[in-house]
């Protein structure tokens, strides 16, 4: 299946800590997930400048969001937006949509006291992400009835993003 257009734009937390997207892509390698990124060129030197692989052809990108929102607000890139994610398998999410998640873990049976990662996103990360998605809204001309919780997508079994997670 093809990627195509973005028309929603799915929100996740990474139930984890605070780590970086280099870090969620290395640990999703042993997950057999990833996309070859193979152009442009200076795309595929930028990822490989910030420690992603090089292999035949480009650089693999196994991280399945596209967008990463940090405890203290800087917003990396995971996925380029061209590519198909994989963050929302239900309703062919990852081929129509944008994932963006930030990290912490904000459910609170999962991660009642914070052993997993911080509880509720900190406001640099609300801040951050309103930005992103006022940005996204306007490139993609995404509605905000479009942008939704991965909870609510119909299909998926998950609580993410979190009970605590709010707008
Ligand atoms: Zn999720």
């Amino acid at each position: 299946m093809e990627r195509l257009y973005p028309r929603f734009i799915i929100l996740h937390h990474t139930a984890g800590h605070d780590v970086s997207a280099l870090e969620i892509d290395r640990y999703h390698a042993g997950r057999g997930f990833g996309v070859i990124v193979a152009e442009p060129p200076s795309l595929v030197e930028d990822y490989v400048e910030r420690g992603f692989e090089r292999v035949e052809g480009g650089v693999v990108v196994r991280i399945g969001y596209h967008y990463l929102i940090r405890a203290d607000g800087s917003v990396e890139k995971g996925r380029p937006d061209f590519v198909q994610g994989a963050h929302c398998s239900a309703q062919g999410m990852n081929f129509k949509s944008i994932g963006i998640a930030l990290t912490g873990n904000f459910d609170s049976i999962d991660n009642p006291y914070g052993q997993k990662g911080h509880t509720k996103p900190t406001g640099a990360q609300i801040a951050a992400l309103k930005k992103l998605l006022f940005y996204l809204m306007d490139i993609y001309q995404i509605p905000q009835s479009r942008i939704i919780k991965h909870r609510d997508v119909a299909g998926a079994a998950t609580s993410c993003p979190g009970d605590r997670f709010s707008l």
